[in-house]
């Protein structure tokens, strides 16, 4: 089966073409700058990849410029459209409707977009990317794989938070949580690893990338989350605050008379460890500047704090915990990183094996504690696409 996953941003479309067989990907690629005159067409089919300038004033007409680059006879993979068994679109918000992914219907439809008011920045140009999708390859089924649905099932006492009734039942203010494909892949992959059952397995799952959330799994289901109703709470991120005092916002508006979108933007965009540090949201550089610069270390300290902190409160509520798992670009990536959290982590077990944390990198997968650590942490490179297209794969056969 010939799966092809798409992922609709505001500005920019990520995709790939999964052959199902081998799980090998045929083509992939990014187009950014979506709706600008410097629109650009990254495409990767093998190992060449070809940068494109393109004209894309918006998804319909960046989606058209992929599928002619999938079936072009110098860059392309396939010879026709027809070869395409189905698509996975990734869908940020299911809201409380989607537990599970769907085949995409009028109904799904109307949950995304009722969901929009919820994830204003993703839902749209992800219904946009299903629109143009539906209407460029309209004879296949088409999957939505949902970032919330593995979240969906936290217990009340994790997902309400101690605010009026009526705002849960009238708004819809409560947790959701993000990341969830990157969670369950990840799940997924610790049983495996562990040589455990899915439904027995505990774990706290830590996604540490430019945004960062941590899940906690009891019997391979995620029971709570640190992301909130949106992906500002929990974790310190790149440019996202995380957890804050929410009156912190009451203040500002008064004493720095910010206005309700300024905040909303320095939260978001100029807090996190850009914020702190002063010198960048990647965390690369933030390492780099910290051996002379208070802010840039401080901002490290934090973030790792953050994390330890939560692992803490985690294994108090899990039925136990088989391993604590690092994923995302700094989990996967950043040995400093990992080290420090293993550091932070002693009083729960954790021992940590400074030469497995320098040969698990790059994309490979391992413990980086000893054997005899109470509380192992394992690295697991997570892989969102590969899991929205056996999800898309799972869906299409159960509905034949
Ligand atoms: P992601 O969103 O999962 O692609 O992760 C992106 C983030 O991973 C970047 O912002 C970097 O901060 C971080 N990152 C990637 N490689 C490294 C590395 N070798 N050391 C530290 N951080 C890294």
């Amino acid at each position: 089966m010939k799966i092809f996953v798409v992922n609709c941003g505001s500005s920019s479309i990520k995709y790939q073409l999964f052959e199902s067989a081998d799980e090998s990907v045929l083509a992939k690629g990014f187009l950014e700058r979506l709706g600008t005159s410097e629109a650009v067409l990254h495409h990767t089919a093998g190992t060449q990849q070809h940068d494109i300038q393109v004209e894309a004033p918006d998804h319909s007409a960046g989606l058209g410029l992929i599928l002619e680059a999938i079936t072009d006879r110098r860059i392309g993979v396939l010879s026709s459209l027809d070869e395409i068994d189905c698509v996975g679109h990734r869908v940020v918000h299911g809201g409380e409707q989607m537990h599970h992914s769907a085949l995409i219907d009028e109904a799904v439809i109307e949950v995304i977009r009722e969901n929009a008011e919820l994830a204003p920045l993703h839902n749209p140009p992800n219904l946009a990317g299903i629109t143009a999708a539906m209407s460029d390859l309209p004879k296949i089924p088409h999957v939505a794989v949902f970032d919330t649905a593995f979240l969906s099932d936290l217990p009340a006492c994790a997902f309400r938070y101690a605010l009026p009734k009526e705002w849960y039942t009238k708004y819809h203010v409560r947790r959701y949580g993000f990341h969830g494909t990157s969670h369950r892949y990840v799940t997924l992959r610790a049983a495996e690893l562990l040589g455990a059952g899915v439904d027995k397995i505990n774990l706290i799952t830590v996604h540490l990338g430019n945004g960062c959330s941590m899940t906690a799994v009891a019997g391979g289901k995620a029971v709570d989350h640190s992301m909130g109703m949106t992906p500002l709470e929990g974790l310190v991120m790149g440019t996202r605050c995380g957890d804050i005092d929410p009156a912190v916002v009451f203040y500002l508006a008064r004493r720095a008379g910010l206005s309700l979108e300024e905040l909303d933007r320095i939260l978001n965009k100029e807090s996190g460890l850009l914020g702190v540090s002063g010198v960048s949201n990647d965390m690369r550089d933030c390492l780099a500047a910290a051996d002379g610069n208070a802010d840039a270390a401080l901002a490290v300290e934090i973030f790792v704090y953050r994390i330890v902190k939560y692992i803490g409160a985690y294994f108090t509520i899990l039925p136990g915990c088989d391993a604590v798992v690092l994923t995302g670009g700094i989990g996967e990536n950043s040995l400093p990183i990992r080290r420090r959290i293993c550091q932070g982590l002693q009083r729960l077990g954790v021992v940590a094996d400074e030469e497995r944390n320098g040969t698990i990198v790059g994309g490979k997968a391992g413990p980086i504690t000893t054997d005899d650590s109470s509380l192992p942490v394992w690295v697991i490179p997570t892989d969102e696409e590969l899991m929205i297209a056996r999800e898309t794969q799972a869906v299409v056969e159960n509905n034949k």
